[in-house]
This record gives structure tokens, sequence and C-alpha cells, in this order.
């Protein structure tokens, strides 16, 4: 029986990981909840449960942070030599390469994306960012320092710093890109010697509590990944607010960000953040238009824009505006939407009835407002969580279809006459500031305007181009710090000072 409700085939090593039972990693030991309480999981295209995880409360993830806490503390993973971290963290990598058929199938049908997209992109990017981290397991050098200590005349010194692991790092990911968000979160945190307790988004647990397994295959010691399926306001609320947890590392909503800042300032924790966008995408009138046209396309319609660098804000040049709107017409009309199994589907369903209604909600919202849907602006069908791709003209910088993340295929186009500041302005006037997209064939304008914009990331003729050594992370309420890059080491190791007296 690998038929799903699509019916679409998924492999039998989907079908009986499926049949689980589908339990959360603690301390080595796959478990339940406490409670015995679960969140039944569907699929987006069709409304198909597909099975149970376990909903976990307050009890729960205190029991994990003791296990990570047990591990750091006395587990072999700190004291284990930096090589063989690194070795672990590459084998999680070619796990998920030898696995990537499933993942993918798994991940469609949790999330809706097209298993084709997630088999080319989302396993292989996570599977090179274990890669890339593990690298740094073997190179997290100190440094020589030679202090003066002026009160202390004549002493001679030998100085120096070391990077030691923060410890037990809480961890909380979205579900618009399920196993690559855990990547992005636990790589680093591995290969620096660092032990966690991962929180699952509710919507899409299931490709985590996959690699749950490869990892433990890999041979991650018991107690170093722990992770954790429930609720936010429940079980990442409490993983954000543990007194024992050292860091919280999250990505998802500006709102919710605020929340976990708030959540973590019992203890002090560190904290990092990767937030909300709604990111400008500004094409010139000198752009190549045949990349242009379907690459500003895809800069909002990747994912099901889902996604929180989406190119949400195009800024199209006068001369050019007319040429744009037709391509992008066309693009978005042939775009078509099907299950993620179906190997034609180029977009599938948004991952929940929830995030439908909200982006539904934005659209209506910016009709009122006196925007016009060019094409798109609804649902389509009735069954599974399909919104149509869409085009919004005649908007203005103060609606909210303009300026608030939608977290779907919907961008807000408007056209400018000068690549000047007052462009600039124009595509700063956000809270956010996650990325930016720059169409054009002037290096000098390129150059200029990539300077220009306050976001975190400036893609030249190019969009949602994502390596592991790229530093990835937000200005304004977009974030605090990076991932990836060696930026984001310094979320993950405390540099220590030892200073030792040789007299004088
Ligand atoms: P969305 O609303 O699109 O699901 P969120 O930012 O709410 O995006 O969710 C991202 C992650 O944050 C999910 O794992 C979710 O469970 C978690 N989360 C939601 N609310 C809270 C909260 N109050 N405290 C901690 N984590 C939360």
């Amino acid at each position: 029986m690998n038929k799903m409700m699509s019916g679409f085939e998924v492999q039998p090593a989907v079908t009986s990981f499926l049949k689980g039972p589908l339990r959360m990693l603690i301390g080595g030991e796959w478990v339940d909840a406490q409670s015995g309480e679960t969140i039944d999981v569907f699929d987006p295209a069709t409304g198909e449960r597909l099975g149970a995880v376990p909903s976990a409360g307050e009890a729960d993830v205190d029991k994990a942070v003791r296990a990570a806490r047990t591990a750091f503390e006395s587990g072999p993973w700190r004291s284990m030599q930096p090589a063989e971290r690194g070795r672990i963290v590459w084998r999680i990598g070619e796990l998920l390469l030898e696995n990537a058929a499933e993942l993918a199938e798994i991940e469609s049908i949790d999330n809706g994306k097209p298993a084709a997209i997630a088999q080319a992109a989302d396993i292989p990017i996570a599977a090179d960012v274990f890669q890339y981290h593990a690298g740094w397991a073997t190179k997290l050098y100190g440094r020589s320092v030679e202090p003066s200590v002026s009160y202390m005349p004549g002493m001679r010194w030998h100085a120096y710093t070391r990077r030691e692991p923060v410890g037990v790092c809480g961890q909380i990911i979205p579900w618009n890109f399920p196993l690559l968000m855990a990547a992005f979160k636990l790589a680093p945190a591995l290969a620096t010697g660092n032990v966690v307790v991962l929180k699952v988004a509710e919507d899409t647990p299931l490709s985590a509590i996959r690699m749950g397994q490869l990892m433990q295959e890999a041979g991650v010691p018991d107690g170093v990944v722990n992770i954790i399926t429930g609720y936010g306001e429940t079980a990442g609320a409490a993983v954000a607010g543990h007194p024992d947890v050292d860091k919280v590392a999250f990505t998802g909503s500006t709102e919710v960000g605020k929340l976990i800042v708030n959540a973590a300032k019992g203890n002090l924790k560190n904290v990092s953040l990767e937030l909300g966008g709604k990111s400008p995408n500004i094409i010139l009138n000198d752009a190549d238009l045949e990349k242009a046209i379907p690459g500003a396309a895809e800069a909002i319609f990747f994912n099901h824009g889902q996604c929180c660098t989406a190119g949400s804000r195009l800024f199209v040049q006068s001369d050019i505006y007319d040429k744009v709107m037709e391509g992008l017409t066309d693009y978005a009309k042939s775009i078509k939407l099907g299950p993620g199994l179906d190997p034609d589907t180029a977009m599938g369903p948004l991952v929940s009835a929830k995030q439908l209604e909200r982006v539904q909600g934005y659209v209506e919202n910016g009709k009122k407002a006196g925007a016009q849907a060019i094409t798109g602006g609804q649902r389509v069908g009735d069954k599974g969580h399909f919104f149509a791709p869409t085009l919004m003209a005649d908007v203005d910088d103060k609606m909210e279809v303009y300026r608030e993340e939608i977290f779907g295929p919907v961008v807000c186009v408007t056209r400018f006459d000068e690549a000047d500041a007052q462009l600039l302005a124009r595509a700063n006037d956000s809270i956010y500031g996650l990325a930016a997209g720059v169409w054009t064939r002037d290096l000098e304008k390129a150059h200029r305007l990539a300077a220009g914009l306050r976001a975190g990331t400036v893609w030249v003729n190019t969009y949602n181009a994502f390596d592991p050594s790229l530093p990835f992370g937000g200005f304004k309420q977009s974030g605090w710090g990076r991932e990836n890059g060696d930026e984001v080491l310094e979320h993950y190791l405390e540099p220590k000072a030892v200073a030792i007296a040789l007299g004088e």
C-alpha cells in the first residue's frame, strides 16, 4: 500500500516510516509525550492524515534538556577529538544524500513542496550544510595574545584564547524548509561541540524524525541531539524559557522572534534569530529580461512564496514595466499546480489551511484598499490548500499587502523612473532587511544598489542563491546574527581568555 490519496506512489521506505511509531528523540530513546497527547500530521495536497507525532509539554522539554546537559557535561561529544566529531557531522550529510529520494518524498507529503524540487534542492543543500560545517570541527583556532596589564609592571605573560562550545542549545525551526532549516541549525552547533534540543514545526515534523534516525546511524551519541515535536506556544515556549538552556536559535516570524527574546531573558540566553522579510527585487531598464523575468517570478513563486527571502516587492523601471508585467503574467499562468508527488507539479499546496486563509486574507485586504490582482488572487480547487500565483498591481506603499510578510505566492509590483536615492529609500522602507535582488547589466549601478540596500543578502542577476559559505541573516527586524559562513560560529562558541603570569 504505497499509494497516497493523491493517487501517486511513495517508496516502500516512506510507507514503513509512516507506519511509525513516530516519536520524539530524547537521550537516544524514541519516546511519546509524557501526557500521551499527539498532533495529527496531514498531507496539505489532499488533507490525508499521515500519522500523529507526540505533542510535547514542559515535562518532555525538561527531560530533553536534562539529557542534553548530561551529554554535554559527561558524554563523549565534547571530549571527542575534533576530527572524529567532524567525521560524524560529515557522515550525516552523506546519509542525507544516500536517502535523498525517501527524504524528498517525506518532505513533499508533509510540507506540500514538489518532491523533485526537494530532491534537487532541499536535501542536497542540507547535506552541503553538514559537510561544510563538518570542516569547522578541526579549525576552531584560538589566538595567542600579549597583554600588558599596566598595574602589574614588569610581569611577563603567556596568554591565549580558547573557543569553547556554549552548551545546551535550544533550536526552534519553521515549516517552510523543514529539513534544511534543521540542517542550518544543527550543523554548526554540532561541529562546534554543542548539544541540542531541536523543536520542529508542528505542521512539518516528519523529515526531522527521519533525520534523527540517520543521525543515530551516523554515530551521534545519545543526548547530543534531542528532537522535540510539539506546538510553539507550549513546547517551543518551554525551550525558549528553560533555565538550563544556554542559547536559543530561532527561525520563524518576527512576531514569534520577539516572544523568544522575552522568554529567553530569564537566564539571559544567547539569542540568534532569523526572521521575516518583505524583500525588494529591482529590475532596471538594461536588465537581460530573458533572465530577469523568470528570475523575478521564481524569486516570489519558489516554494510557493513560503520563503523568508521571497522577492515580494518587485520594482520595475518604467521603460520595461509593461513587458515585464506581461512576461510575469504568462509565467504565473504557466505554473502547474498539483500534489508534490506528481512529477509535473511546479507548485504544490500551501502548508496548511491556516496559511491559505492568511494568504487569502492579505490579497482580499489589498483588493479592498485598491490594489488589483493582475493574475491569480484566489484559491485553486476546493481540496488541498492551493493558491494561484498572484501578481498585485496598483499597490501603494501604505497597503498591508505591500508592507507585511504574506508568506505566499503573492508579489506586489510597482514602477520607478530612476535607479537613484529615491528608489533606494522606497526599497529600504520596510521594518525588514533580510534580502534583496537587483537585475542589471550595469556594473556601476549593481554595486551602488548592492551597497545601498539595507539587507543581509543582495543577489545580483540571480535570486535565492544559497550556499553554506555565505552568511545568511537579516538587518533590522529580520533578525539577530547570521547563519552559515564563519559568521555563525560566534553564536556557538564562547571565547575564553587564559592569562598565565610567568613572573617578572
Ligand atoms: P508560522 O506562524 O508561520 O508557523 P512561527 O514563527 O509561528 O511561524 O513558527 C516558527 C516556529 O516557532 C515553529 O516551530 C513554531 O512552533 C514555533 N513557535 C510558535 N510560537 C512560539 C512561541 N510562543 N514560543 C516558541 N516557539 C514558538
